[in-house]
């Protein structure tokens, strides 16, 4: 972690959508998933049959932190598709109608799920909450479309590296300066 990073991955777990244990990773699956959004695929992404969940640990730094203006248009220029997920966080619709009034977890999800599409060409589901908001710690869950024992390390190597990549990518507009904040 830099110095001036906001994004921390505390930990990625990878489990069997409906078993609570992990079998990759250290973390607990934890059981306070109060929001969902939702992209690409009308299934929560742990009720499907035989599929796998990567889970998501990350800290916040600055819970209220979120993108500018100008930072939303040009995550939206780089990763088009973005604004075309199916959404469900307060309401349907498309994330591009929530885009800016979406908090960072949820950016964050939504550019993972972006990721995983654009490189697996698959069909993704995830969900975001705040599992300690004080301290900004949020779990974002991604349903993948791979039964657990598809899942091949290479395969799993290649997620957490888009998971990165995405963490990396908004920890850069963080770094860039110019920052705005939710009032709270
Ligand atoms: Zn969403």
């Amino acid at each position: 972690m830099q110095l001036n990073d906001c994004i921390e991955i505390i930990s990625i777990t990878l489990y069997a959508a409906g078993q609570a244990s992990s079998v990759r990773g250290d973390q607990k699956h934890p059981n306070q998933i109060k929001t969902s959004a939702r992209a690409h695929t009308n299934d929560e992404p742990d009720s499907a049959d035989g599929s796998s969940i990567i889970e998501l640990t990350v800290q916040f730094i600055d819970p209220s932190r979120r993108l500018n203006d100008s930072q939303t248009l040009e995550l939206i220029k780089k990763h088009p598709s973005i604004i075309k997920h199916a959404c469900r966080q307060a309401g349907k619709g498309l994330f591009g109608e929530k885009i800016k009034q979406a908090r960072l977890p949820h950016v964050l999800e939504h550019l993972i799920i972006d990721l995983f599409v654009q490189d697996r060409a698959k069909q993704y589901a995830g969900n975001t909450a705040w599992s300690d908001r004080k301290v900004g710690i949020a779990t974002i869950r991604i349903g993948l479309p791979e039964s657990l024992g598809e899942v091949t390390d290479t395969g799993y190597s290649i997620y957490q590296q888009l998971i990165s990549s995405a963490v990396n990518e908004l920890n850069e507009f963080c770094m860039a300066g110019n920052v705005s904040h939710f009032n709270e």
